[in-house]
């Protein structure tokens, strides 16, 4: 049996003629850029992560970039993030003009230490921005405690956790603003590139709008330096149809990796432990594991693929040389990345192939 990472083509199969009428309605609409399309999914979004407004950009990137600029973030500023991420949370930190400052993870959950977070500070610190990595929350009571007691902003990095609660409640409304991706193997995916920010305050979600789009305050006068960043009307026309299996995607992504934890019990692989009173909504799932490429070779010669989410530590990376971290700056974060290995979840995985991927998981010794 040949099991994939991820698959869009079986979503789109089972779901053809939605999506296709969809498009369809879409391309006879009046409006081609920023309609309704996007005024409805960005409504509908934003109230399924419990906050008010919902602004559409180009990508998550974006999203990120945009947010930190919204609240004022700029050059000579430092915001506080992690290593073991995706390169584009640290990239967006410097399109805003920022500098990152990297702290090290928990060695179970991946995510941000909270512990560390102080001694990073300094008097140019003005955000945190937690990312919840593979859809499990970093622990947000906490963080927003320490973000009041320094006064600093707070932006999550949501790309990989559409779904996830804290507490019971959705990731996103936390901090200041929300920032999720789209991109096609995200929780929710468009066919194609798009993110959004989502806010409870109406004054974020102004200037947002503003930013997304030259700046205009209204049309063809720019109040302030703003970009072109907007979510694409028929990227919205998709996600406005996937939001209507999305909270069914996610259960039955807890539900398959209900059944990789169990088929793990005596083996050695341990796999990435949910945050105390958080629901992971498992963008991706991790294990550690003792040898990592043997692991992965046995898996492969399975047919099942597997990748490493993520190879390099970005601290370690030619690109940000220039931060000044070297080896053994972020012990745990180099550590971890060592033995993580990522196995395929997604929610169209069949029965059979669940139950392949199980037992082929418990030959690991
Ligand atoms: C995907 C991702 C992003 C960026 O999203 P794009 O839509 O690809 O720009 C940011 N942060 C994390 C953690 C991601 O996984």
């Amino acid at each position: 049996m040949q099991i994939p990472f991820f698959s869009h083509t079986r979503e789109f199969e089972a779901h053809r003629e939605e999506f296709l009428t969809a498009i369809e309605e879409c391309l006879r609409s009046p409006t081609l850029v920023l309609g309704e399309h996007v005024r409805r999914f960005e409504e509908q979004f934003a109230a399924s992560c419990g906050c008010r407004y919902g602004v559409g950009v180009a990508s998550g990137t974006d999203a990120l970039a945009l947010a930190l600029r919204a609240l004022g973030i700029s050059a000579g500023d430092e915001v506080v993030t992690v290593a073991n991420t995706a390169v584009p949370t640290v990239a967006a930190i410097r399109m805003a003009g920022a500098l990152p400052r990297l702290v090290d993870i928990d060695p179970v959950t991946f995510l941000m230490d909270l512990a560390t977070i102080e001694g990073a500070l300094t008097r140019q610190t003005k955000a945190l921005l937690p990312v919840h990595l593979f859809g499990n929350p970093v622990p947000m009571t906490e963080l927003m405690e320490l973000a009041e007691k320094h006064h600093l902003a707070v932006v999550e990095d949501c790309a990989q956790a559409y779904g996830t609660l804290y507490e019971g409640k959705p990731v996103g409304g936390f901090g200041d603003i929300g920032c999720f991706s789209f991109y096609p193997t995200k929780n929710l995916g468009a066919w194609g590139d798009g993110g959004i920010c989502v806010t409870n305050d109406k004054e974020l979600a102004e200037k947002l709008h503003r930013l997304r789009s030259y700046g205009y305050r209204e049309p063809h006068i720019a109040e302030e330096e703003g970009v072109n960043s907007r979510l694409d009307e028929l990227q919205a026309a998709i996600l406005l149809v996937k939001m209507r299996f999305s909270a069914s995607d996610v259960q039955r992504r807890q539900e398959i990796a209900k059944i990789y934890d169990q088929a793990l019990q005596g083996t050695s692989l341990l796999p990435q432990k949910v945050t105390v009173g958080g629901k992971s909504s498992y963008h991706l799932y991790v294990v550690q594991a003792p040898d990592r490429e043997h692991a992965g070779k046995l898996l492969e010669q399975q047919g099942i693929t597997t990748l490493v989410h993520y190879p390099l530590p970005i601290h370690l990376m030619k690109a940000y040389e220039f931060l000044g971290y070297k080896t053994g700056s972020l012990p745990v974060t180099e550590e971890v990345m060592r033995h993580i290995l990522s196995i395929p979840l997604f929610p169209t995985l069949t029965d059979e192939e669940v139950e392949y991927v199980t037992s082929a998981l418990q030959n690991i010794s």
